[in-house]
């Protein structure tokens, strides 16, 4: 059987780097089977749901290379809904109800006060024909729930193993609101059985609803099923829950704060799996390592410092033909690139946190720059044994000895004054592999400020 996944956002939010890892997840476990992998947006609930967000989303998948073969949205599909409910209707499982959401509240009220679960009790059901009748003509419209078996629903799952679950443990779900509009759970089911969905690998707060689901499943066409794996929720660093709707984490600000995408996969691949996070250099490394059954049931953290950390690890590792096009996009000219570039990335990626840091250093080793001058007896010797050009990273080494002796000084006493009037900066890239790129025109003027 064909593995078919499916990422099903609801475009409410921008996307976090919780509801990213759900789509890596999905797109890496469709890779590795050679399956399909479907972006499905769950806009039913109109009011919420904007365009803006379904582009969001698009970009930052598109950004974190998570490509998509094929694209729905549950706007699209209302007709193949309404018959699969008309149908459920006329079997009796899908049946009206008329309670007024203050009704369903002192309900609820009044079995807890009872210590009994606020469960649904299923009122609706005795309502006679005429009472119905006598309802709507009150101006009352109904809302709608799916009958639920009552049944033990069982099954494996890839991360939490064997789950079985009563059905009887909760009330029979809404399904579609009075104002005729979908709830999440029935649109959802009636896409996977059509898109012919053979995974669901999702958050673990949708087991309940996997239980119910699996019934609508069999109700709606009796011998389907799908495969599923819940993951646990990302957390931030102090274990905090992540939030479309605070915003945070989102994956626009980790792209403009100069974060890799292969930084934010190689980090989210791992999380909550028992494999060690790795930088790796490209999606298809990340491919062939993806294991499922390596993630486990804790509950993983996502730190901003580790992805920092794997950002320069990352970085390190990307050729000067693949940081070309991007220098170019920051506003560096081709000829200046095609001239010093290579030399320039090699000087400065082991020593960058992300990108940004790469078009700071270019304006520091290429722009004029103002630094802190030398002092005047550092000075004098720093300008008398500075070798005349053409220069190469033995150049630094050169000057500097002859440096040591003029001057008396070594160590941090003369290395400081000299990074600082070289670059500003009191720390960075080795200055051998710096001072070609500054030049020595350049050299002689900050030096003496
Ligand atoms: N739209 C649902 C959500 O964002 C999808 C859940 C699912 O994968 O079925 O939670």
């Amino acid at each position: 059987m064909k593995t078919i996944v499916r990422f099903a956002p609801s475009p409410t939010g921008y996307l976090h780097v919780g509801n990213i890892r759900l789509a890596l997840i999905n797109w890496l476990y469709s890779k590795k089977n050679n399956g399909q992998f479907i972006l499905r947006f769950d806009d039913t609930d109109t009011s919420r749901s904007e365009t803006r967000y379904v582009e969001a989303i698009k970009n930052d998948l598109l950004f974190l290379k998570i490509e998509w073969d094929k694209e729905a949205k549950q706007s699209d599909q209302i007709k193949k809904y309404n018959l699969v409910t008309q149908d459920l209707r006329d079997r009796g499982l899908i049946y009206p109800c008329y309670e007024t959401p203050e009704e369903l509240d002192f309900k609820r009220k009044r079995l807890r006060s009872q210590n009994k679960p606020p469960i649904y009790d299923r009122s609706a059901l005795k309502l006679s024909e005429s009472q119905k009748a006598e309802l709507e003509k009150d101006g009352r419209r109904p809302h709608w729930r799916f009958k639920l078996k009552n049944s033990e629903i069982s099954w494996t799952d890839l991360v939490r193993g064997e789950i079985k679950y009563n059905t009887s443990n909760q009330s029979d779900p809404v399904v579609m609101r009075a104002d005729g509009t979908y709830l999440y759970l029935l649109p959802s089911v009636v896409d996977d059985i059509n898109h012919c969905v053979s995974h669901v690998i999702r958050g673990e707060d949708h087991v309940t609803n996997s239980a119910v689901q699996l019934e609508m499943m069999e109700a709606i066409k009796p011998g389907s099923s799908v495969t599923f794996a819940h993951v646990p929720l990302l957390q931030g660093a102090s274990g905090e829950a992540l939030s479309k709707r605070i915003g945070s984490l989102s994956i626009m600000d980790l792209r403009e704060s100069g974060f890799e995408s292969l930084s934010i996969c190689s980090l989210l691949a791992r999380l909550g799996s028992s494999d060690s996070v790795e930088a790796y250099s490209n999606m298809e490394e990340m491919i062939s390592d993806f294991d499922i059954s390596n993630f486990s049931r804790a509950t993983p953290k996502f730190n901003l410092q580790e992805l920092s950390n794997l950002n320069s690890k990352v970085l390190q590792k990307i050729t000067f033909s693949d940081i070309y096009p991007r220098l170019q996009i920051a506003g560096i000219n081709k000829s200046d690139l095609d001239d010093k570039g290579n030399l320039f990335w090699e000087a400065i990626k082991s020593n960058i946190n992300n990108f940004n840091d790469a078009v700071d250093w270019w304006n520091i080793c290429f722009n004029p720059l103002s630094t802190p001058p030398l002092t005047d007896d550092l000075l004098i010797h720093a300008q008398a044994s500075l070798p005349l050009e053409p220069w190469s990273d033995q150049t630094w080494a050169v000057w500097t000895d002859s440096l040591k002796k003029l001057s008396g000084l070594k160590g941090k006493k003369l290395f400081l004054p000299l990074r600082k009037a070289l670059t500003g900066l009191d720390s960075g890239p080795e200055l051998k592999n710096l001072l070609p790129l500054i030049g020595r025109e350049s050299v002689l003027k900050r030096l003496s400020g």
